[in-house]
């Protein structure tokens, strides 16, 4: 039996295409394609700044580096995401905070936000879980009383959407950063971009991702260089992404809004199926946003049996996430136990169920009509499922 993966990318022949056109062009990496990709980007977010680097997590150091956290700060996230959100606070040597997260959303709860500032705290990075938008403007709110910078990890949501515009036009926040790996909205195999309104970050971001590397004769300290002459002001990284890359986001792009559409249609399937089970919790959609389904997560009693009956029948359910402070390395920072009782809570119970645009109608029946029975089998007592 095939097997149905929880998420999958999808490549097409104008994909292929675009890409092999890359590779036989005089540049694989730092030609043209970069700049064409990123303003492609900015424009389907109505952003005025975009820089492509070489994934989400190059993206979000980047990101606490230009908002310039550094030994001692704080910097407030979600438990319930993927650990690059809050690693890339202690690249920076700041201090990840953790606030609760909200039971019908998921995500990142303001009030507890409110409850976890400090006078050390500098930045929030709200996440927004499975392409649900996070309040945004509440937390925008809390943020300008105290004089602090957001950083929207939109890792898996591109294409979706709060209050009117797109996630990543940088209405209610400093800066946005996206993912482009193999599982995300759309893919550049491995890569990630930054956004901003801000020029001062944008700079930043551009001398960050290559090595802190600056050509700009207007802010070189010596002014008597040759043509070769450039100056490293900045400890960055090489964080760049390669061309053939940016040819496959640019292909990618173009059908971004057909994969958002096909993933709420997928969603909505799902909805109507479990929303009169008894077994099978869903999480439905707030109304000013509209989410990019990057994951659809239910909520199930017995998660264990469910997720390893549902992969015996080759459907490979997941979990997201361990709330990131229970990971032994946290542990051994001395983040305790009971810090978040909604995501403890939360992850006894999620499952990740298959979507993805490519998945058709009958892997969807099959999904379906496997966790109904699996949950039924489970709830009346039965332990041999087959
Ligand atoms: C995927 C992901 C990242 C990291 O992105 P990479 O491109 O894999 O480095 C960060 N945050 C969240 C929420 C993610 O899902």
């Amino acid at each position: 039996m095939k097997q149905i993966p929880y998420a999958m990318q999808w490549i097409d022949g104008t994909d292929v295409k675009a890409v092999i056109g890359a590779l036989r062009s005089d540049y694989l990496t730092q030609g043209s394609r970069i700049a064409e990709f990123e303003k492609k980007v900015a424009k389907y977010c109505g952003v005025k700044y975009a820089v492509a680097v070489s994934s989400g997590t190059a993206a979000l150091h980047a990101a606490c580096f230009a908002a310039g956290i550094k030994t001692g700060d704080e910097v407030i996230t979600s438990p319930i995401t993927f650990v690059a959100s809050a690693n890339c606070i202690l690249y920076c040597g700041g201090r990840p905070v953790f606030a609760d997260i909200q039971e019908d959303t998921i995500n990142i709860d303001p009030k507890n936000i409110k409850k976890k500032i400090t006078n050390k705290t500098k930045a929030i990075i709200p996440v927004h879980f499975a392409g649900q938008p996070c309040d945004l403007e509440e937390i925008k709110a809390i943020a300008e009383k105290n004089d602090l910078l957001i950083i929207e990890d939109a890792s898996h949501a591109l294409g979706a959407e709060y209050k009117g515009s797109k996630i990543g036009v940088c209405k209610y926040s400093d800066m946005t950063v996206l993912s482009f790996h193999a599982v995300k909205n759309i893919t550049t195999g491995e890569g990630g971009m930054l956004l901003t309104n801000n020029e001062v970050y944008y700079e930043k971001l551009l001398m960050f991702r290559t090595h802190g590397i600056t050509r700009d004769p207007k802010i070189m300290k010596n002014q008597n260089g040759g043509d070769w002459y450039y100056e490293m002001h900045e400890l960055g990284l090489n964080y760049r992404m390669t061309d053939f890359q940016c040819a496959l986001g640019m292909s990618q792009l173009k059908k971004l809004d057909k994969f958002v559409e096909r993933r709420r249609k997928i969603a909505k399937k799902y909805t109507n199926a479990f929303k009169d089970s008894s077994e099978i919790n869903i999480f439905e959609e707030t109304q000013e946003v509209l989410s990019s389904y990057h994951l659809y997560v239910v909520s199930v009693e017995n998660r264990r049996k469910v997720f390893d009956f549902m992969r015996s029948f080759g459907v490979l359910v997941n979990v997201h996430y361990l709330p990131v402070y229970l990971q032994p390395y946290y542990q051994s920072l001395g983040y305790e136990r009971g810090l978040c009782p909604n995501a403890e809570k939360y992850y006894r119970k999620c499952l990740s169920i298959p979507m993805y645009p490519k998945m058709t109608d009958e892997q969807q029946d099959y999904v379906i009509a496997k966790l109904r029975d699996v949950c039924e089998r489970i709830e009346s007592g039965c332990e041999k499922c087959d």
